[in-house]
């Protein structure tokens, strides 16, 4: 269970590094880390750094949780699209700003093991499957935002085709293992926009299912 004193020190972090949104700061007081940290890294949850988790993937460090959940502008009447469940945690974040939540993995098991903790957290409104990201969520689009965890070189066609009129996708490109730009692409009436908000690093966005 995440105490006070670590609460406190998650919004002081959270606030360190240009996190104001009110609503995003409490869903990030009111969902524990600690549950979706498994093993040796669990007493680090608390921490403001990306660790290590099942199938060779990281859960995100909180502050990047929380300026990229900022900077996409989440509206209690949204759908919003997640490539990359990991661990869960920015989805479950992501649920309790808007109305529904699609998650999806490569991994199976990371996939199922996120599962097992919206059902403990009673997160009902998060959808999680297994499934490539980069290919879009035809039977559910469009959406009204998307976040994509993981590297890409560039914002994949199929999900931008899947972006509503007026909606933000939010995600890292740039080459794996390289220094990568968190970018905002805002869907207009007549074309897409493009802006920069800071460098990251994530793991890379890979074509194709996983081994498990
Ligand atoms: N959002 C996660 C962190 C994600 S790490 C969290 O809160 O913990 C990036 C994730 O993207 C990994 O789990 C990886 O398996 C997944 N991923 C990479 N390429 C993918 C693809 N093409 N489709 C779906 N998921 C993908």
């Amino acid at each position: 269970m995440m105490t006070d004193e670590q609460r406190m020190q998650l919004v002081f972090a959270l606030r360190q590094s240009g996190v104001r949104d009110t609503r995003v700061l409490e869903a990030m007081e009111k969902i524990d880390r600690g549950a979706f940290v498994k093993g040796l890294f669990a007493d680090r949850a608390y921490e403001d750094m990306p660790l290590p988790i099942a199938c060779g993937q990281t859960i995100s460090q909180p502050s990047v949780v929380g300026l990229m959940t900022q900077a996409l502008k989440v509206e209690p009447r949204h759908k919003v699209l997640e490539i990359g469940t990991g661990s869960g945690y920015q989805a479950a974040i992501l649920s309790l700003l808007a109305r529904r939540v699609y998650t999806v993995d490569r991994h199976k098991r990371l996939v199922a093991e996120a599962q097992e903790v919206f059902h403990r957290l009673g997160l009902v409104n998060i959808t999680a499957f297994p499934a490539d990201g980069t290919r879009g969520l035809e039977d559910q689009a469009p959406f009204d935002r998307i976040m994509i965890t993981a590297a890409a070189e560039d914002p994949p066609a199929p999900l931008l085709a899947e972006l509503k009129t007026g909606g933000i996708m939010v995600l890292p490109v740039g080459q794996s293992d390289a220094v990568q730009a968190l970018i905002k692409v805002t869907r207009t009436e007549t074309g897409f926009e493009y802006e920069e908000l800071r460098q990251v690093r994530f793991v890379p966005l890979v074509e194709g299912m996983g081994p498990e």
